[in-house]
């Protein structure tokens, strides 16, 4: 499918807003996917808001491609998470992996990069694969994604409809929901939860980079702790595109399990 010009974008977008569109998650999504078509993705780790938004996107977009990132350090549990929620929901989950995994990735870059240089490991296992479904070759211009305002200071100003130029756009149909709303949805749809949250963790991450933390209110609390890192460059790699970081350079996110 042709991908959609900016100029249409823009008109899109703006009468979405007038609308209020762009504050209603499930008309939202529908508005994505008959504006976007083919042209249109999701990408879920499975943390709360995403799991709210897999749910809305069953039913109003069923066919939608969902990427999970596996980065090669997950959690098991995730990954067994995934295969169930596959077969449960018959949604299209792909699991996308690096260029170099498991132990092609440990061969080049050792087996503790995560320590030693979190950046660079997020850039070369997140962000790259990520990365090229949007290139001049990639199959997308959109992403839909669980980003909301509440749940950092880095995301305060997002919204639920991001145009980043070169006809690429972010759609973020839980930015204006809060925690409780999360909640409250999840309660009331009785959703799936994957077992981390039940072991602990507040944040869906690689296994190496996220901890357990009790009972934390900070959704994203447990995520590289000890270090000033709070993204893994999936939700910043849109805005730096001419600032990419180069091996041994400065940029990343979130999940997996440990190389074998
Ligand atoms: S979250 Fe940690 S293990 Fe996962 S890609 Fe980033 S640095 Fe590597």
């Amino acid at each position: 499918m042709a991908r959609i010009d900016q100029a249409t974008l823009e008109q899109a977008t703006f009468a979405a807003r007038e609308e209020g569109i762009d504050r209603e998650p499930e008309r939202l999504i529908r508005w994505a996917g008959d504006l976007l078509g083919e042209n249109l993705m999701m990408s879920t780790a499975f943390g709360k808001s995403g799991m709210c938004i897999l749910h809305m996107v069953k039913d109003v977009c069923p066919e939608l491609p969902i990427y999970f990132i596996d980065t090669g350090f997950h959690f098991k549990e995730t990954l067994e998470f995934l295969a169930e929620l596959r077969d449960l929901w018959k949604v299209n989950l792909v699991a996308r992996k690096p260029a170099l995994f498991g132990v092609e990735f440990v061969k080049k870059f050792g087996d503790n990069l995560y320590e030693t240089d979190p950046d660079l490991c997020c850039h070369k296992n997140k962000v790259e694969p990520f990365r090229e479904l949007f290139g001049e070759e990639g199959e997308y211009q959109a992403w839909i994604a669980g980003v909301r305002r509440d749940q950092s200071s880095t995301r305060a100003q997002a919204e639920g409809i991001e145009l980043m130029g070169g006809n690429l756009v972010k759609i973020q149909p839980l930015a204006f929901w809060t925690k409780d709303l999360v909640d409250e949805y999840t309660k009331k749809h009785d959703l799936p939860q994957p077992p981390l949250f039940s072991m602990g963790y507040n944040s869906i991450g690689c296994e190496p980079c996220t901890s357990a933390c009790g009972d934390s209110d900070d959704e994203r609390a447990g995520r590289w702790a000890g270090k000033a890192k709070t993204e893994c460059g999936l939700h910043t790699f849109w805005q730096s595109k001419e600032n990419q970081p180069q091996e041994g350079g400065d940029d990343a996110e979130e999940e997996a399990e440990k190389p074998s």
